[in-house]
Parts: structure tokens; C-alpha cells; sequence
């Protein structure tokens, strides 16, 4: 395994979505672990000050543009030594609700980052989703597998295949353009942070049993996933974009451990010690009528593990302690 950076010594450091969830523990663990200079690039459509605002320190500066800003991005990926690029328009629902601006930041904002990474060779990450598997069946998913999707008029998809098309894009600037380039799909990461006003299960789980409500499950909850601390998943993302064996190349970051939604919501009744119930309702009245969602989605991370030697350890309950504390012990503060 070739690291690429001494973490003793100073390199300005850029992420894309850095006040978002996994973006804003990108940057504490880098903070924390390394000696580098931090720039943090928000429009915190979805990302917020408030995930930021334990660092202080001179070491992070925080930008409040755009992605599709072509010039901007060119200008900051030109100081970078190394680039994660995180920022997307994220969650079912919000690219149901607003397909075109999600396309747009999903596309645009990724080749902006691509192309001018590719000027200076720059070692860029790529943030992928499981959600590039579509609705194959061949569970546990592997890097290498089919994909499938559902039909174009289902915008549902249109997050899917623009997740795919930025690793296409990414893996013809490695192959044309020498581009440093790994591609990270990250299976539901959870933790502390995240928000459930996107349709995010497990912060919204936790909200509701807090507040005595019913736990809404959507469909009969017999799907199943596996859930990933966000603490393993940045600490990888790190591994992954620092080991240059990796480059060129496509990755699952994730747990192979699967629970099905009805456990999870019996799980977070009982460690909220929550007198709420469960109620089942079709995913037609969550999201539209036409809506699609995979029964499974587990990662085979066997190819995770060749090329750094680790995944993720957190199990569930740990995942749900953290976040069911993170919200109490703001209600006591
Ligand atoms: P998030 O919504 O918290 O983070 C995305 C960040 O990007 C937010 O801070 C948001 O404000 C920012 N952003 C959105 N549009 C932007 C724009 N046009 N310009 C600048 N910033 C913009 O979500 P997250 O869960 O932290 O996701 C981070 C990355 O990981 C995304 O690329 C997402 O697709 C990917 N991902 C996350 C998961 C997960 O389970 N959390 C799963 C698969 C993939």
C-alpha cells in the first residue's frame, strides 16, 4: 500500500460539500488527524454552518458557492493539493422533488471538479452511491456487476444515472487525462449530523420515537440495508484517495451487515426506551406513484478490503446510540 500523504506535513486540502454530513467529518477527521489546510466549498442548499461550527481553527476556510461555478471551482481545485468532491444534490426525495436542478449539480458540478483536477494531475475522490446499482438483484453488489434501471420518465432513476455517468466521466479523465481518480459508492452512512428532512431513515426513525410518534416504515419494511458509521466512511474515503493503488478504479464503501427497516425501527424504539408504535405505508404516498425502491442493498466489500486492509466496524448499535445521543443531549444543553 503506497500513501501518498505524510500527515505531518501541510497540504491544502478541498472538499465539495464540505458543510454537508459526511463532508463536515471529512473535514474533523483531517482537521484532526493530519496537519493540512482545510477549504470547505458550501452552498448549503442541504449542508449547514452548524456541522462546522465545533472547528475552530485557522486551518479550515469555508466557501459559499456553488459547484456549477466553473471559474471558482477551476480557482480552488488550482490551489488544492488534493480534492474529495461530495457535493450533490442527495436523498430520494429531494431529487424527486427537484429533478432538474439535481441533474444539473450532479453533472455540472462534478466535470467542473474532473476537468480542472486534470490541469495539475490532482489526486481527487469521487463521492458514488449504491444507488448506481438500480434495481439489480444480485446481492451482495460488486463493483463490477450489471446495473439496472428503470424507465427515464421515473426521475427517481435520474440520481442513479448521474452518480453513473460521473464515474464514467471520472474513470475516461483517469484513462485520457492521467487523472489521480477513486471512486467511493457508499452504502446508507449514517451517524450523528445527518438530518431527516430528506427521507433519511435512521435520523428520521430516531426523531419520531423521540417525539412519542409513530414510526412511519414505508412499505411492508421488510427491505433490507446495511448501515455504515460516518465515522469508518470518511476514515476510508481518506485510506482510499491516499493509497495510489487505488487510482483508476471503483469502490463500495460500506458494512455488509443487513437489517431490515421493521428491525430498525423496533431497535429504535427500544434503545429510545419509546412508547411510539409502527405504521406501514405505501412508498406511492411518500414519494409518486411510480416510485421504485430495491428490496436489498448490501456491498461486497472484499475489494475495499485488498486494497487498504480495513472496513467498517461500527455495528448498528452503536450507529443508533450516537445519533439517538447526539439529539438528547441537545434537548438537555
Ligand atoms: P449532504 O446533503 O449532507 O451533503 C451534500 C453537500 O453538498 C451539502 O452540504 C450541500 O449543501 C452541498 N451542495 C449541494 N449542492 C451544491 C451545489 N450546487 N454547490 C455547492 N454545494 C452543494 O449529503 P451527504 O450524505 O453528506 O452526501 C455527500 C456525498 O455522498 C454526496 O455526493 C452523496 O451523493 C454521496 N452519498 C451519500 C450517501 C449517504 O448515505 N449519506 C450515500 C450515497 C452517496
Amino acid at each position: 500500500m503506497t500513501l501518498l500523504q505524510n500527515p505531518h506535513q501541510s497540504m491544502t486540502v478541498l472538499i465539495t460539500g464540505g458543510a454537508g454530513f459526511i463532508g463536515s467529518h471529512l473535514v474533523d477527521y483531517l482537521l484532526r488527524e493530519t496537519a493540512h489546510e482545510v477549504i470547505a466549498l458550501d452552498n448549503f442548499s442541504t449542508g449547514s454552518a452548524s456541522n462546522l461550527r465545533d472547528c475552530k481553527t485557522d486551518r479550515l476556510e469555508i466557501v459559499d458557492e456553488d459547484i456549477r461555478n466553473e471559474a471558482l471551482v477551476a480557482n480552488l481545485v488550482a490551489g488544492a493539493d488534493i480534492v474529495y468532491h461530495l457535493a450533490a444534490a442527495v436523498g430520494v426525495k429531494r431529487i424527486v422533488d427537484n429533478p432538474l436542478e439535481s441533474m444539473q449539480t450532479n453533472l455540472e458540478g462534478t466535470e467542473n471538479v474532473l476537468e480542472a483536477a486534470a490541469d495539475d494531475a490532482t489526486p481527487t475522490f469521487i463521492a458514488s452511491s449504491s444507488e448506481v446499482y438500480g434495481k439489480s438483484e444480485a446481492i451482495p453488489f460488486s463493483e463490477d456487476d450489471d446495473v439496472v434501471y428503470g424507465s427515464t420518465s421515473s426521475s427517481r432513476w435520474g440520481y442513479a444515472t448521474a452518480k453513473a455517468a460521473d464515474e464514467f466521466l471520472a474513470l475516461a479523465y483517469h484513462t485520457e487525462r492521467d487523472l489521480p481518480v477513486v471512486i467511493g459508492r457508499y452504502f446508507n452512512i449514517v451517524g450523528p449530523r445527518q438530518t431527516g428532512q430528506y427521507g433519511m431513515v435512521i435520523p428520521r426513525f430516531v426523531e419520531q420515537a423521540l417525539a412519542g410518534d409513530d414510526l412511519t416504515v414505508y412499505g411492508d419494511g421488510t427491505q433490507t440495508r446495511s448501515f455504515t458509521h460516518v465515522e469508518d466512511a470518511v476514515s476510508i474515503t481518506h485510506d482510499l484517495l491516499t493509497t495510489s493503488s487505488t487510482h483508476g478504479d471503483v469502490f463500495n464503501i460500506g458494512a455488509s451487515d443487513p437489517t431490515s427497516i421493521n428491525e430498525l425501527a423496533e431497535r429504535v424504539i427500544e434503545l429510545t426506551d419509546s412508547d411510539s408504535g409502527i405504521t406501514h405505508i405505501p412508498f406511492a404516498e411518500a414519494y409518486d406513484d411510480d416510485f421504485e425502491e430495491p428490496d436489498e442493498r448490501e456491498p461486497d466489500i472484499s475489494k475495499l478490503r485488498d486494497a487498504i486492509g480495513r472496513s467498517p466496524t461500527a455495528d448498528l448499535d452503536r450507529i443508533l446510540r450516537d445519533v439517538i445521543n447526539e439529539r438528547t443531549d441537545a434537548v438537555v444543553a
